[in-house]
């Protein structure tokens, strides 16, 4: 008999009637046969609350214990999930995360998921129960519990699929499946019935937030037959595939778009080597990501300007280790911006066409939209623009690589 992974996102988890809709769907799966073992996120708008009341009691909560308040949103939905089901005649139990246990590291927040003892699991499907787990959280080395970083309950997901050895990791959300872009921003959109791994990793990374990134990255390595689709209809969703298994890839896969960017420009670095190492390194001791960076060559060969990008969260840290290597480094400002968003344009299709990124700055200038950093990979290209024309850019983009639905 084969094992399935069910996860249930926040909105599909909003409250008891939905709650007994996805025990249906549950109920259906175990039905047809098969072992079935459940993810579950906190209610839509939970993490947020639970994140801003850490926030109240101190903006310098110790992560540990941020960890113990923001995973409590997925225990309640487990136990009422498993309520839920065992109410409809369908046995169900919840393992927490340190019952299984889910083992992680200790990066409070922003753990990653080690390995997950997968012995009463086992004993629960064989016994015929369906075994109702919570997303997010994880139990570290020294037996506190850990969190995975926001939409970390994709991850948990495939991860117990892996170790499952699961035929299908379902991932139930609020849209019927990965879509050409966010179908909220472009009502257009079209759903993809397939995107390879490399796209949809792609994808996750610039921002489009319906797998997490290390959700994709995980099931790509492990072999996790992933699928993307709606707690609210029956429509077929979309399917994570090899790029083998698609018959006529499209150039483009989609455009993402990210809010989390915030722009940081140094004034006037010494230009001599080792300058931009001390900029960088006092921002990777904090644990700071630099994203996107512009560095001009110095005209006057004494000073340059440096410029990147940070996650708009982290701005305000970010500030306060650069002003504290500024004595050293020896430049003269800072300045930032925290009115920025990051477009990509996202697609296999570039490794062997020209043109791609020409398409995507003329489309942005005809409708008057600045590029203030541009960066590329073999599979994409992003910019930053100011926050005001995000929607404008998203939609200009996605017309402009053909990707709009027929009307
Ligand atoms: P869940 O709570 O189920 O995990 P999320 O809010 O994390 O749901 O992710 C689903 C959301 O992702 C959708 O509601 C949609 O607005 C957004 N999204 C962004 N880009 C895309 C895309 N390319 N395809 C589908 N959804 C997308
Ligand atoms: N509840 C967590 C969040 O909102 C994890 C998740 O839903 O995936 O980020
Ligand atoms: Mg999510």
């Amino acid at each position: 008999m084969s094992s399935i992974v069910m996860k249930f996102g926040g909105t599909s988890m909003a409250g008891i009637e939905r709650i007994r809709n996805v025990a249906a769907r549950v109920k259906r799966e175990v039905e047809a046969g098969n072992r079935v073992a459940v993810v579950v996120s906190a209610m839509a708008g939970e993490t947020d609350r639970l994140i801003n009341l850490c926030r109240e009691a101190s903006p310098l909560a110790e992560p540990a214990e941020y960890d113990v308040v923001v995973a409590s949103g997925e225990q309640v939905t487990t136990g009422l999930l498993a309520i839920a089901l065992n109410a409809i005649g369908v046995p169900a139990r919840s393992f927490l995360g340190w019952q299984l246990p889910i083992r992680s590291s200790a990066a409070h927040g922003l753990a990653r998921i080690e390995d997950i003892g997968t012995g009463a699991l086992e004993a629960a499907l064989a016994a015929g129960q369906v075994a109702v787990i919570p997303g997010f959280q994880g139990v570290t080395a020294d037996g506190r519990i850990s969190t995975l970083g926001r939409g970390g309950s994709d991850t948990s997901a495939v991860a117990v699929a892996a170790a499952l050895k699961a035929s299908r990791c379902d991932i139930y959300t609020d849209v019927e499946g990965v879509y050409t872009t966010d179908p909220r921003i472009v009502p257009r959109a079209r759903k993809l019935a397939r995107i390879t791994y490399e796209e949809m990793l792609e994808l996750a990374s610039v921002g489009a937030k319906v797998l997490q990134t290390r959700s994709v990255e995980l099931a790509m390595k492990e072999k996790v037959r992933l699928a993307v689709l709606s707690s609210f209809s029956d429509e077929p969703g979309t399917l994570v595939v090899d790029e083998d298994e698609i018959v006529e890839q499209e150039l483009i896969a989609g455009v993402a778009y990210d809010r989390n960017e915030a722009k940081v420009t140094i004034v006037a670095v010494p230009d001599r080597p080792g300058a931009v190492a001390s900029i960088f390194g006092a921002l990777a001791d904090a644990n700071i990501n630099v994203d996107m960076i512009v560095q001009n060559i110095a005209h006057d060969s004494a000073t340059t300007d440096v410029t990147f990008t940070v996650p708009r969260t982290e701005l305000q840290r970010a500030k306060a280790m650069l002003e504290a290597v500024r004595g050293d480094v020896g430049f003269a400002r800072l300045i930032s911006d925290e009115n920025v968003v990051k477009v990509s344009v996202v697609g296999v299709g570039m490794k062997s066409h020209a043109g791609v990124a020409v398409t995507m700055f003329r489309a942005l200038a005809d409708r008057g939209i600045n590029i203030q950093a541009i960066t590329t990979s073999e599979i994409k290209i992003s910019v930053l623009i100011a926050e005001e024309y995000l929607e404008l850019a998203v939609r200009v983009l996605h017309t402009a690589y053909g990707l709009d639905a027929p009307q």
